[in-house]
Parts: C-alpha cells; sequence; structure tokens
C-alpha cells in the first residue's frame, strides 16, 4: 500500500445513517491511515452531489484517492460524475474494494454471479460504489465534514430519468405498486394518489422491468434504498430483495389480494383486498379532500 494512497467516502442525503455507518466502517478497515467522509445532507440530485463533492475533493485528494460511494443507481450514477469531473476511473457494483501496492483493486460479479471481475485501477482517482454492509469499524481515523446542499430551483418539475413522476428519495411517504398492479393503469392511480399525499412513487423490480414506471422509482436490492416514515405496497409480494430498499425504521402500510403474501408477515397494517377495488375510491376521496 502506498501512503500517498487516501480515501474519500461520499455519503449522500439519500443514504440512511445505518448505512453511512457502515460506508464509513468498511472504509476504515483499508490499510490507510486517515478516511475523510463527505456526509451530504438535503433534497439534492446526484449530479448535485457530485459537482459539490468534487470541488471538496480538491482540498483532500491527495496524489492518488479511492472514492467509495454506496450502491444503486444514484450512487452508480454519482460516481460516474465523480469520475468523469476528476479524469478518473469508475468502477460500479463492487462486491469488494482492496488497496494494495498503490492500485485500487476490486471485485465485480457479471453474468448474473457465473463470473467474477478482477479489476485494477492506477487512476489518480477511482470511484467505486459498494453496497454498504454493516462490519466494525478498523484503525483508520475519521475525518467527517457535514455538507449542506439543495437543488437549485427548478423551472418545471423534477426529471429523474426523464420522469415527472414525483421521486422517492427523501420522501417522508412512498406509494409503491408491483406486479400485482398488472399495468401501466394502476401505475396511473398510485401516481394521483402519491401526488395527492406528496409522497413519492416507487415500484418493484418486476414492475420497472415491465416498463410501468421508470427505473429510477425502483425500490430494493438493485434499486433504492428508501427511507420513508410510512412506505405503501401494493401489489407487491414482499420478498427479501425488496425488503431490502425499505428501511427498517419505515411504517409499511401493505395492501395485496393474496392473505398468505409474505408482506403480511412484515407490515404495520395489512389489507387484504383487490387494488382495483380500494384504490379508485382512494384516489377519489383524496383529491376530493384536498379541493375541499
Ligand atoms: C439479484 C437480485 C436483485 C433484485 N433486486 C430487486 C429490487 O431491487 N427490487 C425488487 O422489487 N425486486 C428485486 N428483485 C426481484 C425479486 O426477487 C422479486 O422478483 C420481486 O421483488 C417481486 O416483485 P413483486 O412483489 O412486484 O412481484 P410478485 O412477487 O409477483 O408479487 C405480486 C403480488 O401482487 C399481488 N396481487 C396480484 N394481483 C393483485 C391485486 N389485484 N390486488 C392486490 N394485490 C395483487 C399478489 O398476491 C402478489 O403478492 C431482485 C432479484 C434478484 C435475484
Amino acid at each position: 500500500m502506498s501512503a500517498a494512497m487516501n480515501v474519500i467516502v461520499i455519503l449522500p442525503s439519500w443514504l440512511g445513517a445505518a448505512d453511512r455507518e457502515s460506508l464509513i466502517a468498511m472504509a476504515t478497515r483499508l490499510p490507510v491511515s486517515r478516511v475523510d467522509a463527505l456526509a451530504f445532507t438535503g433534497d439534492a440530485s446526484p449530479g448535485t452531489v457530485a459537482a459539490r463533492a468534487v470541488s471538496e475533493m480538491d482540498t483532500i485528494a491527495s496524489s492518488a484517492s479511492l472514492v467509495l460511494l454506496p450502491a444503486g443507481p444514484d450512487g452508480e450514477q454519482c460516481a460516474a460524475l465523480v469520475a468523469a469531473r476528476m479524469q478518473g476511473a469508475s468502477f460500479g457494483r463492487c462486491t469488494s474494494v482492496e488497496v494494495a501496492d498503490g492500485a485500487v483493486h476490486a471485485r465485480r460479479g457479471a453474468f448474473g454471479g457465473r463470473a467474477e471481475l478482477l479489476l485494477r485501477s492506477d487512476s489518480r482517482i477511482t470511484c467505486a460504489t459498494l453496497r454498504p454492509q454493516a462490519c466494525d469499524r478498523g484503525a483508520a481515523a475519521v475525518h467527517a465534514v457535514e455538507i449542506a446542499i439543495e437543488d437549485p430551483p427548478r423551472t418545471a418539475e423534477p426529471v429523474a430519468s426523464n420522469s415527472a413522476l414525483p421521486r422517492v428519495d427523501g420522501a417522508q411517504v412512498v406509494v409503491s405498486g408491483g406486479r400485482g398492479m398488472a399495468g401501466a393503469e394502476g401505475f396511473d392511480l398510485l401516481a394521483r394518489i402519491a401526488s395527492a399525499l406528496g409522497a413519492g412513487l416507487g415500484g418493484s423490480l418486476p414492475a420497472v422491468d415491465a416498463g410501468w414506471v421508470p427505473v429510477a422509482h425502483q425500490v430494493g436490492q438493485s434499486g433504492k434504498f428508501v427511507t420513508p416514515k410510512v412506505y405503501f405496497a401494493v401489489g407487491i409480494s414482499g420478498t427479501p430483495q425488496h425488503l431490502a430498499g425499505i428501511s427498517p425504521q419505515a411504517r409499511i402500510v401493505a395492501l395485496n389480494s393474496d392473505r398468505d403474501a409474505p408482506i403480511f408477515q412484515r407490515c404495520d397494517v395489512a389489507v387484504e383486498g383487490d387494488w382495483r377495488e380500494i384504490l379508485p375510491l382512494l384516489a377519489h376521496r383524496l383529491e376530493t379532500d384536498a379541493q375541499g
């Protein structure tokens, strides 16, 4: 390990407290003496976080720096933007990252986990995204800086991946739909409900794959980690991969037609029924209340 290598952890505002601690702890286990953590607060897009992180890094990036970010679409986007602005390398979806011989070595699954890629970067800046995993802190000292940012005022509705749908990032309430929505029509209803509640609109992987909701709204292991106070899960069975994207602190309200759906084992409020009967009434009621 080169003494010149330093590690910078970017903790975007959409990352929950437990994952922040995990990512920092993972960084302190690398063979470095110091870890700089840029802890962002405020509602900001990956682009805004990346731009501000780059200006902060001007002062702390040494001759060789490893920059760690959380996995997920926003983390990958942020990592790619930071790497591009600093003319560095970007390694997405890493399963592990090591520092040795002045270089960064990372591992990443490929072909659905049937192969593993071993990556090496000798760039001055290497950005790598990792899924935070709880572990004890290592020996490196942590120097954390808190940075408050907000996206600049917009002239139009927020656009995440060309979508004007309400975003899940930072939302206090999230209304999500799954394969049980059976089409885009059901998502129109969910979007109306989300809009009336001032909530974000989420979806499961099958709903995203079917094109009913954009990928920027996917919740779960390979999507976003959301930290709302209340999470509405409609037509979602409750697989571990989906639940992995929901903060354990969130209260889950589940609507499902199958009384044996696993989500009913995890939720706080269980509603057994067909969304086709319940959601139109709910949307109408919320919109009527909003007008009156
Ligand atoms: C590596 C990996 C990563 C993954 N990452 C993610 C991820 O990030 N996010 C994610 O969501 N999944 C992810 N998955 C996929 C995951 O395993 C499940 O396939 C997925 O979560 C199931 O989505 P679902 O609940 O919408 O669909 P289903 O499991 O098919 O559930 C549909 C539910 O809708 C209910 N339903 C049907 N009709 C109605 C109705 N009319 N009214 C009410 N309820 C109804 C059904 O009873 C059922 O419970 C991942 C899988 C792998 C292997």
